[in-house]
């Protein structure tokens, strides 16, 4: 006899994300996880394709990243950060100031990305106070459709409408909101694009400290591609005002969207900028904040003279580890050329989707491939299906997408786009 996927105490007492403790969403019981495939419990096995969550890029159980992991286990798991360094944390950053734009110089290491948003923002602030000398440059203006995480801050520039802002109103603080890019990633260049955010700043850069975005790919806000040429745009604007620039990167980086980092679609740098998700391979829970000496310095010159921040976990040193053990393996593959394969294989297989009934559009940028339909999906049920079918999609909203790791074979990431548009063809099953 089988046994169930589905666990009552679990469903009792265990909160799960964006879940209701009545009528909470069903939730599958993992016994184990291997390269692109997930195994319940009572043996049921499904392809991945989300990566829990953009995170797991070299797949699950990897020897390499287990290896890394009880080598420095062995060494010590962790140690604090205030007083005290050591090798894993140093080789890390010495690897990601080799990826990331060469203008960056100042590594803060922190736990998750919506820490890292925070940490973005409390730099931002601090920075511009201090070179501007004005305590009224401390807002912050991004564009609809973003999403930044979970925290305060980090909430209060997520898309108003898609984000929290409903559930807590009047306790979020007011940023400033101009719409999304319109210009498709591979369409035409809309000039009219940029309007919105040239009138802002002319018009408040006195107040802004920075704008925040997600460079060209925005995720679980909408996950829309757009026009590179709005981040030049943008860039050029900010330095025009004096504004800072923050890139999330939390979602785009390490290759996801074809590119190491998505800011090298457009070529211009941020002043400041955050990554996660993919850094420890999905296997601890860390970030980084990158930034320019201008800013650090800025910050360091200050009326505080330090960043007010240093959390308990900081470069905690087996996740610095297995970051740096990932890092590696990213240098060791051409990763241009199997994203470029990723991306064709996806475009192939979820094309077919563009003719049916219930779709607005098809999308796919590197390994990431959206299905937008006309209308929300029932989880609950789409995911009971995906289960029978043997995958395992998450859709969000309306935006039914894979982002299948990077050991997904040719064959997996060809069964996860069939089957995502077989479901998707028949309206009942969401
Ligand atoms: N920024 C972006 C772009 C994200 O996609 C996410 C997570 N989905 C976050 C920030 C927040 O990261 P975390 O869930 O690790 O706090």
């Amino acid at each position: 006899m089988k046994t169930t996927v589905h666990d009552a105490w679990d469903k009792e007492h265990l909160w799960h994300p964006y879940t209701s403790t009545i009528d909470p969403l069903p939730t599958y019981k993992v016994e184990s996880a291997e390269g692109a495939v997930i195994r319940l419990v009572d043996g049921t096995e499904l392809i991945d394709g989300m990566s829990s969550w953009w995170c797991t890029i070299h797949g699950y159980n990897n020897a390499r990243l287990n290896n890394a992991a009880a080598v420095q286990l062995n060494k010590m798991s962790h140690i604090m950060f205030g007083g005290l360094t050591h090798e894993p944390a140093i080789e890390l950053g010495k690897e990601l100031l080799s990826v990331a734009p060469p203008s960056m110089n100042n590594i803060f290491y922190a736990d998750s990305g919506s820490v890292a948003v925070e940490v973005a923002m409390k730099m931002a602030v601090q920075a511009a106070i201090s070179t501007s000398g004005s305590h009224k440059k401390t807002n912050f203006a991004t564009i609809r459709s973003g999403y930044h995480g979970d925290t305060w801050n980090a909430m209060s520039v997520c898309d108003p409408v898609t984000g929290m802002h409903n559930a807590f109103g009047a306790a979020l603080p007011v940023r400033y909101f101009v719409p999304q890019p319109s210009s498709r990633f591979n369409g035409e260049w809309n000039a009219e694009d940029i309007e919105p955010m040239r009138q802002l700043l002319q018009e408040k850069h006195e107040e802004i400290a920075a704008v925040i975005l997600e460079p060209i790919v925005q995720g679980a806000g909408g996950m829309w591609f757009y026009h590179p040429e709005y981040l030049r745009q943008l860039r050029s604007l900010c330095t025009q005002y004096g504004v800072l620039l923050i890139f999330d990167e939390i979602a785009t980086g390490f290759w996801r969207t074809g590119r190491f980092f998505a800011w090298e679609h457009a070529g211009v740098e941020p002043d400041i900028m955050c990554i996660g998700k993919g850094l420890t391979a999905g296997y601890l829970t860390m970030s980084a904040v990158l930034t320019t000496a201008d800013v650090a310095t800025s910050i360091s010159k200050g009326e505080a003279g330090v960043l007010m921040h240093g959390p308990t976990f900081m470069a905690n040193p087996l996740s610095c580890a297995i970051a740096l053990e990932s890092l590696r393996m990213l240098k060791e593959r051409d990763m241009k050329t199997h994203l470029l394969s990723m991306q064709s294989i996806m475009e192939e297989h979820l094309a077919p989707a563009r003719e049916l009934p219930g779709v607005n559009d098809v999308r796919v940028l590197g390994s990431i491939g959206v299905i937008e339909l006309k209308r929300n999906v029932d989880v609950g049920k789409f995911q009971k299906e995906c289960v029978r079918k043997g995958v395992w999609i998450r859709p969000f909203g309306k935006n039914a997408y894979i982002m299948p790791s990077y050991v997904a074979s040719p064959d997996q990431i060809k069964f996860l786009c069939n089957t995502l548009v077989e479901l998707v063809s028949d309206e009942n099953n969401y």
